[in-house]
């Protein structure tokens, strides 16, 4: 078995290194998320905030509007919600709309 001093550079294990950077949009992370958020059109003033503190990008906007949340990527931190100046976002428990699911 050859020693450490005898590897090439590109041999060496890459250490907390993305190769490909941006690639977390790939992978769908919003699955263990309990609670999502619902924003208010008439409450909102799109002041962006939300977008701004959303630790995942997961608040969609157009044209500097907000428009939707990515679900696939929100995990319900609620962090949009309680940076909301407008108390514009609220978060539902997930699944609520189902028959029977709080109330
Ligand atoms: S922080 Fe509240 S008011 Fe501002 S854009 Fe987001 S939802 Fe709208
Ligand atoms: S609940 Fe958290 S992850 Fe989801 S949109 Fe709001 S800030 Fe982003």
């Amino acid at each position: 078995m050859s020693g450490i001093g005898s590897w090439k550079a590109e041999e060496f294990p890459r250490g907390a290194v993305i190769p490909e950077s941006g690639n977390s949009r790939d992978y769908v992370t919003g699955g263990w998320r309990s609670e999502r958020p619902v924003r208010s059109e008439e409450k909102c003033n799109q002041c962006l905030l939300c977008f701004i503190f959303c630790p995942d990008s997961a608040i969609n906007v157009e044209n500097e509007q907000v428009t939707t949340f990515n679900l696939d990527h929100c995990k319900g931190c609620g962090v949009c919600a309680a940076e909301c100046p407008q108390d514009a976002i609220e978060m539902v428990p997930e699944g609520c709309e189902l028959p029977g699911v709080n109330g």
